[in-house]
């Protein structure tokens, strides 16, 4: 019994110093607590870059950033450990709570304890009073037996008293029992009660583990990502200050170019500055140079067209002179080739030789008798129409200079005049000929001369002249004498037109052959008109 008692004494001294070993470890670990919070503080106080004064700002930001993350990575754990912190104050909380109710009950323990010993130590005087009382009653019996039948009924008085009394022990040992019960049962609560304490100091030691190493794995984590940030930034300065020494030498390198570059610039400027001047100058004398450029070459001009009109009179004359050697009045023979018509034979043939060494004699047999004729030339059957055209060649030139120029062919009909004057539209004759090459000339001197050229057509007809483009064909018209005595004959009202090319003066001879004596056309038929629609397009 004391044996249990004491154990029990022990064990409430044992809880009661684990609480305080409890205690003072949580007040251990609020200290550390609040050393690990001073320590953050520091640390965010502390800054961060030891690279501070470092030109790079921009890293530096970053780092800045970095650092911000980091502190609320901190502020996060921060967090947690609050958390943390107060279910470490539930649990001690709880914790006091047990204590105070396993002190309750030791104390009602140790009150139980303390009435069930002050009763047994009772029933052992009791007991020890009535073992005390017992020699006398054997006594008494042996007595009884001994003396009377009195003394036999206190002897049944006394057994009865000792049978009352051994029931009350047995009562006394079932109360013993009772309590003996009571107090293991309090026992094992007490058990249990540890069980519980441990099992809440080991979820406190297992709390305070984990606080302890998520705080290490956090310094860790910001440790590591100051260092990390600290390398990078030294590799990056150091590139920085690399790529800064690079452009230091290029400075060095371009300084003299500079140098140059702002000579060169200077002496442009101070030429600019003076460019307008001699812009001024230069202008001026150019103006001058061209100016007596100019003049020289209008002198020149009066000069060459001085010569030109020299020489074109000089040409004139020569060509006069020309044509006065030659004669004003030529006569060249074209003998056509033998045609069916003139038949077949010597006959025919043989009508007309030439000589061999002279161009202008021809040879004819007249009534069986050769005779000789001597003209200004004489072409053969083999002239081509641009060889007779050349031999008339120089009268246009004369005629663009001026003068009267005629072309007159004669002869028997049959001859060749159509042939030769007018020719083919393959092969053209004198006319087509001179009216290009009279178009071409003017052609050429329009830049300096001014040329009208007008075609008139009129046709004599037994004793009649009548005008080939006039509206009335059959009016008969006069040729008179030029009043400004210069010789010339004109036909008074002869219709003219302007023509400005081969073209036109084509059309125009188309009409006046339509209205000639020898077309097609009848005097009684009307004639193809060329008024006033064709006049007008002819202009
Ligand atoms: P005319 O006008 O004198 O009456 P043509 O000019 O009509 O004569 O000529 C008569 C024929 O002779 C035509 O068929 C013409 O083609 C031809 N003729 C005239 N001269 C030549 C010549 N030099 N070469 C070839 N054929 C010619
Ligand atoms: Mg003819």
């Amino acid at each position: 019994m004391h044996a249990l008692c004491s154990g029990s004494v022990q064990g409430g001294t044992d809880l009661e110093k684990h609480r305080d070993l409890l205690v003072v470890e949580n007040e251990r670990l609020r200290q550390e607590m609040r050393r690990f919070e001073a320590e953050l503080q520091e640390l965010r106080a502390k800054p961060v870059a030891p690279c501070a004064g470092c030109e790079h700002s921009q890293e530096s930001a970053q780092l800045r950033d970095k650092l911000s993350q980091l502190q609320l990575e901190v502020a996060e754990n921060k967090g947690m450990l609050s958390e943390l912190n107060l279910e470490v104050q539930q649990k001690t909380d709880r914790l006091a709570e047990v204590e105070l109710r396993l002190k309750d009950c030791l104390a009602e323990k140790a009150q139980e304890e303390e009435r069930l010993s002050r009763r047994l130590r009772d029933s052992h005087e009791t007991i020890a009073s009535l073992r005390a009382q017992s020699p006398p009653i054997k006594y008494v019996i042996k007595t009884v037996e001994v003396e009377s039948s009195k003394t036999k009924q206190a002897l049944s008085e006394s057994q009865a008293r000792n049978q009352h009394l051994q029931e009350q022990v047995a009562m006394q040992r079932q109360v013993l029992k009772e309590m003996e019960q009571q107090l293991q049962s309090s026992h094992q609560l007490t058990a249990q009660l540890r069980a519980q304490i441990a099992m809440y100091e080991s979820e406190l030691e297992r709390a305070h583990g984990q606080m302890l190493e998520e705080m290490q794995s956090l310094e860790e984590d910001k440790n590591r990502a100051i260092e990390e940030a600290f390398a990078r930034a030294q590799v990056e300065m150091k590139a920085v200050h690399e790529n800064l020494a690079g452009v230091r030498t290029n400075l060095l390198t371009l300084q003299p170019a500079l140098r140059t570059l702002t000579n060169d610039y200077n002496g442009l400027k101070r030429q600019v500055r003076g460019f307008p001047l001699l812009l001024q100058e230069a202008l001026k004398s150019v103006k001058a140079e061209i100016g007596q450029a100019i003049e020289e070459v209008n002198s020149n001009n009066q000069e060459l067209l001085r010569k030109y009109r020299r020489e074109l009179q000089l040409r004139k004359k020569c060509h006069n002179e020309l044509v006065r050697l030659k004669g004003n009045i030529r006569v060249i023979a074209r003998v056509r080739p033998v045609t069916k018509e003139d038949g077949e034979g010597p006959d025919a043939t043989n009508a007309v030789t030439f000589d061999a060494d002279d161009d202008s004699i021809i040879h004819l047999l007249h009534k069986g008798k050769p005779v000789s004729f001597e003209l200004d030339k004489v072409f053969s059957p083999r002239a081509s129409q641009q060889d007779v055209f050349q031999e008339v060649q120089a009268l246009i030139t004369s005629c663009i200079d001026g003068f009267n120029v005629c072309i007159f062919a004669y002869g028997q009909t049959g001859a060749g005049k159509t042939y030769t004057m007018e020719g083919t539209p393959e092969n053209p004759g004198i006319n087509q000929r001179a009216l290009q090459l009279l178009f071409s000339e003017v052609q050429e001197k329009a830049s300096d001369w001014e040329y009208t050229i007008t075609v008139s057509a009129a046709e004599i007809y037994n004793e009649v002249l009548r005008d080939l483009l006039g509206q009335e064909p059959q009016e008969k018209l006069e040729i008179r004498l030029c009043p400004d005595g210069s010789g010339q004959l004109y036909v008074p009202g002869l219709t003219e037109f302007q023509v400005q090319s081969v073209a036109d003066i084509n059309k125009v001879q188309g009409r006046a052959l339509s209205t000639g004596t020898l077309s097609p056309w009848l005097w009684d038929q009307q004639p193809p008109r060329l008024y006033p629609e064709e006049a007008a397009a002819l202009g």
